[in-house]
């Protein structure tokens, strides 16, 4: 039923007409309650009440999943106890009647008996063009085979022997240089093996250029679904089902492409934020491609300079090239200002570079100059920064004035990539440039240092700088959040990988020994993990761990205590109790019934799968 609640999430049954033509995954309309609602076809079942109303009509000639894309949506709800049919509506663009008089969908044959059926209508029209799967594929796997780079990893003969035409699970950190090229190699192989790839990206803008490769290399066979109009992309849906492309690139919702003979899911970057959705289902696309290529029959490839914790804990197999590939990374101790001298004699010399710097602005507020109380806002209390030549409150934005006696006169301790641009220009021989807020995160051009935040960190190819330095590394350890020295590790990884192999890596803390230090100086996150577990678990949260924020009714603590959980958090937020609650991962079945159940009770209003910790 498409009504997105966890209290009606469960099928309905209904009589279907034969005559409609309407099968597994069809969008059809029927009476519920007194009213039209619509619904999908979810199959046959043995479980039929005395009294089944009949299906009205056949809403769409279109199928928006078959068996096994089925399996995949109800892996997604039971998994991040979601209603199914918020599930199925994220898996496709929205509809657009009109262009499914071009289409096909997920084949459309067998809708006889629907006067509106796609034989009607497509009469006069060219055929939909199938790709020819094989030969061009082949030239495409051409351009870059002989010369294997992933054949040359640890690791990496069993991958390759995995994407002609079997299955399995592979955690792949490619040597900076070859992060673009790796993608490439692993798609070509896919399609070597008479098979299609999906290859998912965090973002679009700018387009990372893992997918950009990609893209460009396999040209008319490859697709890029995300963006445009709403026409646009559902008219691409349509012609993904009739198998027009065998390479899709894509952000989150390309892992539910109905692509034909899948082999391949690749999730680039995959510890990167911008794989999680945001939004019910709250899915993580890790974990759907993990779950797609397994219901396929296909290969999941989850590639990262600096794999997440979540990865890590998985069973897939590592890929890595072999021998010592990772950039020298040299650890000083922040000077004056949290300038070390190493560090501003190498910026003298340098003609291409980048400085990363995780704070904004110019500065914090330390002091209020006109009552000598500590500065904090008269609004909410929180950090006063000077930015862009204002003073704002950095936590509500509000213009900064002291709690106390109101002024708005601070002693700044300055700080910032706003102060580092200044001082670096007075170092650096060639132009520097700050990346600020809401400009294009390109990377230094020829004879220009930048400056920039996590902002500025993007997938943009070998840059090949002289010279990159981490700046303010220990902020990581005072961000709030259990992930946030993990992002942070993510982010200098990324960043150093801009330094050419005979480029330098400078980074500035005055914690040398810092677990997270030492896996940026190594280039392995894994002794990282080794410690962060210890931590994890003793906040209670150990990675792996399906994590639930649950909304409701007092009554709510103690039937989620009756779970059994591993962690069990309660607060009061108005006049709801809201819970934080760490399961096993094989409890998630009979927790999601038991929370629908309460939810039909008026007990449970929400439920929020892996919530931001
Ligand atoms: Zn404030
Ligand atoms: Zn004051």
């Amino acid at each position: 039923m498409d009504r997105p609640v966890l209290s009606l999430d469960r099928p309905f049954t209904y009589d279907l007409p034969e005559a409609l033509g309407g099968r597994l995954g069809c969008l059809v309309q029927v009476p519920f309650h007194g009213a039209l609602v619509r619904g999908w076809v979810l199959g046959p079942t043995g479980d039929v009440p005395g009294r089944v109303l009949r299906v009205k009509k056949l809403v769409s000639p279109v199928r928006f999943f078959d068996e096994p894309m089925l399996q995949l949506l109800l892996w997604v709800s039971e998994r991040y106890v979601a209603p199914l049919a918020s599930v199925i509506t994220r898996s496709h663009p929205p509809r657009v009647a009109s262009e499914e008089r071009v289409g096909g969908g997920v084949d459309a044959e067998g809708v006889d008996g629907n006067p509106h059926g796609p034989a009607a209508l497509r009469s006069g029209l060219p055929p939909p063009s199938h790709a020819p799967p094989f030969p061009r594929s082949a030239k495409a796997a051409g351009s870059t085979a002989g010369s294997s780079v992933i054949g040359t990893y640890k690791g990496g003969e069993e991958l390759v022997a995995a994407l002609a035409g079997a299955s399995g699970a592979f955690l792949l950190r490619p040597a900076p240089v070859d992060e673009q090229r790796v993608a490439v190699e692993c798609v070509a192989a896919a399609l070597a093996g008479g098979r299609s790839a999906i290859v998912l990206v965090p973002e679009l803008d700018p387009l990372p250029a893992t997918a950009a490769a990609v893209l460009e290399t396999f040209g008319g066979d490859a697709v890029l679904f995300a963006g445009g109009s709403k026409r646009t992309r559902y008219r691409t849906w349509l012609d993904l089902a009739d198998g027009r492309y065998r390479v899709v690139v894509g952000t989150r919702p390309a892992v539910f492409a109905a692509v034909r003979d899948l082999g391949l899911v690749y999730v680039s970057r995959e510890s990167h934020g911008g794989h999680r959705e945001e939004r019910s289902p709250y899915s993580h696309v890790r974990d759907v491609a993990l779950a797609r290529a397994e219901v396929a029959g296909a290969v999941c490839v989850m590639a990262a300079l600096c794999p997440s914790a979540e990865a890590v804990a998985t069973d897939a197999r590592e890929v890595s090239p072999s021998g010592r590939w990772w950039l020298p990374v040299e650890v000083v101790r922040p000077g004056p200002e949290g300038r070390a001298p190493r560090l501003v004699s190498a910026l003298k010399s340098v003609t291409r570079g980048f400085l990363y710097e995780p704070l904004p602005g110019y500065g914090v507020a330390r002091v209020c100059r006109a009552c000598g109380e500590p500065a904090a806002c008269a609004a909410c209390g929180g950090v006063i920064r000077a930015e862009g030549g204002v003073v704002r409150c950095a936590v509500c934005g509000a213009d900064g004035r002291c709690a106390r006696c109101g002024s708005a006169d601070f002693g700044i301790v300055r700080g910032g990539a706003e102060r580092v641009e200044e001082w670096a220009r007075r170092v650096v021989a060639v132009p520097v440039r700050r990346i600020g807020p809401g400009q294009r995160p390109l990377p230094p051009g020829d004879r220009e240092v930048t400056v920039g935040g996590v902002e500025a960190v993007k997938d943009v190819g070998p840059v090949g700088l002289d010279l990159v330095a981490i700046l303010d590394a220990d902020i990581a350890a005072r961000r709030p959040g259990l992930a946030a020295k993990e992002r942070a590790l993510a982010t200098w990884m990324e960043a150093a990988a801009w330094a050419s192999p005979r480029g330098r890596v400078i980074v500035q803390t005055r914690h040398p020994n810092d677990p997270a230090v030492q896996a940026l100086v190594s280039g392995n996150p894994e002794r990282f993990y080794r410690t962060e577990l210890t931590h994890r678990e003793e906040a209670g949260f150990p990675p792996g761990w399906p994590v639930f924020r649950v909304a409701g009714t007092a009554d709510v603590v103690a039937e989620l205590e009756e779970r059994r959980p591993r962690t069990l958090l309660a607060s009061a937020a108005g006049d709801q109790t809201v819970c934080l609650v760490v399961l096993d991962r094989g409890g998630v079945p009979a927790f999601g019934d038991a929370m629908r159940a309460l939810a039909e009770r008026g007990v449970v209003a929400r439920v929020e799968a892996e919530p931001h910790l």
